[in-house]
């Protein structure tokens, strides 16, 4: 039987799948991915192969139909495509591991029990992770789950990176920079060297740039800092997240505005960033398409654009220097218009577009002897599975000893 490993992403009302198999090569191979949406609502349900084709696809009613039985429907949809194939394993993107957890962990009821404290460190965000490991616990006895953190890569920064100027007591409350997307960077990482062996030893800026948006600056492969801090908030300015703020505004939406603390999460999550300063949408595509005619969009691509390059001039001078730029995720792997804006501003690095390059994708876009920069698309579910792999080996190898 091929052994297969299923990789999910749970939202609040969503849980995205890929599915790979041992493939004999190194890496596994993917084989199904897709997604429910509407979760307690009206639940959709796509299921396509590796190259996009849509295999199957199915709705329900209004009636409830929730993250439990989206997962029974996974696994009885996974039965049925076998074909000599048998689940190994399914792995969790987390986005919380707190500040002890380094790397992923297999997870048990009293893991489950331990990352729930982190539930307030990540209230939007944490729960909806935990709760497809909950229900697989229950479910799914005998197959393996494995958590694989979001904050789980940025543990190797100094300690300074990961403070805070606030009183002793916050930080022993865990009140610190943890820093996120440490799946994807984690990926790029281990890629850098199939592109340029010296990116791999050097000092590399990676711009993770999608809805979510961060960068992060990796010495040697290791992240040593990171744009995102306590929560997933923090840094740049984001689809609908605001990013970096001063913290004054906040007691401002409180006290003169008289919103609840939950008013002002939901405005700086959800309505701000690109779709706040436009006031007409969080996705890129859609702001490039108006840009010519409408001043906000305009105005929001320019404030992301200069956000971007003054973050990457902060994590310079935390690097000692750059190597390399790296463009991933949505944004950074799709719009070359962002591409050409954030090089413009930063010829002072050594970089230089390479203006074809940049057009027809990469890899490298860049010219002359300097720094580098490149697109390299990201692959955090390929991440999640090579983390369960590693999990499931360690397991093996401490049971046989
Ligand atoms: P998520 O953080 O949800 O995984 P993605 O990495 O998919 O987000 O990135 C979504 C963003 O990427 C959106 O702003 C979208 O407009 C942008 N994007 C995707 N494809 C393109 C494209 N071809 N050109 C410009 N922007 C794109």
């Amino acid at each position: 039987m091929t052994p297969v490993y299923i990789a999910l992403n749970a939202g609040s009302s969503s849980l995205k799948f890929q599915i790979f198999e041992e493939s004999g090569d190194t890496e596994p191979r993917l084989i199904f991915k897709g997604l429910f949406e509407g979760l307690g609502n009206s639940p959709h349900f796509v299921a396509r192969d590796s190259g996009g084709t849509i295999l199957d696809e199915m709705s329900w009613g209004p009636e409830q139909f929730g993250h439990e039985e989206a997962l029974v429907h996974l696994v009885s949809w996974l039965r049925k495509h076998q074909d000599g194939r048998q689940l190994k394993a399914i792995g969790h993107r987390v986005v919380h591991g707190g500040a002890a957890h380094s790397g992923p962990v297999l997870a048990d009821e009293a893991v489950l029990a331990e990352l729930e404290t982190f539930v307030p460190l990540a209230p939007l965000h944490q729960p909806y992770n935990l709760e497809p490991i909950r229900i697989s616990l229950r479910r799914l006895p005998g197959i393996p789950q494995v958590a694989c953190f979001d904050t789980a890569f940025h543990r190797s920064q100094p300690e300074i990176a990961q403070m805070f100027a606030l009183p002793r007591e916050m930080r022993e409350r865990g009140v610190q920079r943890y820093g996120f997307h440490g799946l994807s960077y984690e990926y790029i990482a281990s890629v850098l060297g199939d592109y340029d062996p010296r990116l791999a030893s050097g000092r590399v800026i990676v711009a993770h740039l999608g809805n979510g948006a961060s960068l992060c600056a990796l010495r040697s492969g290791a992240s040593i800092a990171t744009t995102m801090g306590f929560s997933a908030l923090d840094g740049l300015p984001m689809g609908t997240r605001c990013g970096a703020l001063d913290p004054a505004v906040v007691f401002y939406m409180l006290r003169e505005m008289k919103l609840s603390p939950e008013e002002a999460e939901r405005i700086l999550y959800t309505k701000s960033g690109l779709l706040g300063v436009s006031g007409l949408s969080n996705d890129m595509r859609t702001l490039r398409s108006k840009a010519v005619v409408d001043a906000d969009a305009r105005r929001a691509i320019e404030l992301f654009v200069y956000r971007i390059t003054r973050e990457i001039g902060s994590l310079i001078a935390a690097l000692g220097g750059i190597d390399g730029l790296v463009f991933t995720a949505g944004i950074g792997e799709n719009d070359a218009a962002t591409r050409v804006e954030v090089m413009a501003r930063l010829p002072w690095t050594g970089l230089a577009l390479d203006e074809r390059a940049n057009l027809s994708g990469g890899p490298r876009i860049s010219t002359g002897s300097g720094p580098t920069a490149w697109i390299i698309p990201t692959n955090e579910e390929l991440m999640i599975v090579r983390q369960m792999r590693s999990v499931l080996s360690a397991a093996q190898t401490r049971l046989a000893s």
